[in-house]
């Protein structure tokens, strides 16, 4: 596949996610937020019963994970699991750490990457997630590791969660991003780890825009 990529891989509300849809937009790029592959398959497996020890119905899961991504009239992609609307319900804390125990099997993870790998078309894909750079597109041209102090990250989702009506304890969430950051990092399969060659970028005193910037001017240079 010769379509460029650019991976944006960081722990969870570094700020990746509105990053690579800023930069997926500028360029006019596709966009894969894969960390939502790993929230639908938690969804799933919840709506079909199937519990984290079942790895083969998990791996047969995950490639035959039944999704569309819809781009709305106001460009808003909404996102389908089996034919129904789930873009709110996989945003959930209890999604994201279901997601998080999932994405430790080699299985699940093995059963994602050509479905992953399959996003990468003309005329470039940003892609975003814990292993973009270091598994599933180590031939991408740009890479970038994007992150902040766990209480930074904290804060954001913080008021991400509030404006969805979601009441949640602020000493609560740092434990359990540090708790999910330990996970992600010390797995053995796929640790969330800079890529070889990555740019470090740490948004913690940084604006969105600042952040989108650098990532374009290293998108610049590499073409
Ligand atoms: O990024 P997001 O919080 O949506 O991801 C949910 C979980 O999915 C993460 O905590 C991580 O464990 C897992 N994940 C992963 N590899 C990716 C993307 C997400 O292991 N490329």
């Amino acid at each position: 596949n010769q379509a460029p990529v650019i991976t944006i891989d960081g722990p969870s509300g570094a700020g990746k996610g509105t990053v690579s849809q800023l930069v997926a937009e500028k360029l006019g790029w596709h966009l894969l937020d894969s960390g939502a592959l790993y929230r639908l398959l938690a969804l799933a497996a919840s709506h079909h019963g199937i519990q984290s020890d079942d790895v083969e119905a998990l791996k047969v899961l995950a490639e035959h994970l039944d999704i569309q991504f819809q781009q709305s009239e106001e460009g808003k992609v909404e996102i389908i699991l089996e034919g129904e609307v789930v873009t709110q319900a996989i945003r959930t804390e209890i999604v994201g750490n279901q997601a998080s125990k999932l994405a430790a099997i080699p299985d699940v993870r093995e059963g994602l990457l050509l479905r992953q790998r399959a996003f990468a078309h003309t005329p470039g894909l940003v892609a975003d997630g814990r292993d973009m750079g270091t598994v599933v597109f180590p031939e991408a041209s740009i890479k970038v590791f994007l992150t902040a102090s766990p209480e930074e990250r904290a804060q954001r989702r913080l008021l991400q969660l509030e404006q969805k009506g979601e009441v949640v304890d602020y000493q609560e969430l740092v434990k359990s991003i540090k708790e999910r950051d330990e996970r992600d990092a010390n797995r053995p399969i796929a640790p969330l780890v800079p890529a070889a060659g990555a740019v470090v970028i740490d948004s913690t005193d940084m604006a969105i825009e600042q952040v989108v910037e650098v990532v374009l001017a290293e998108a610049a240079k590499a073409s």
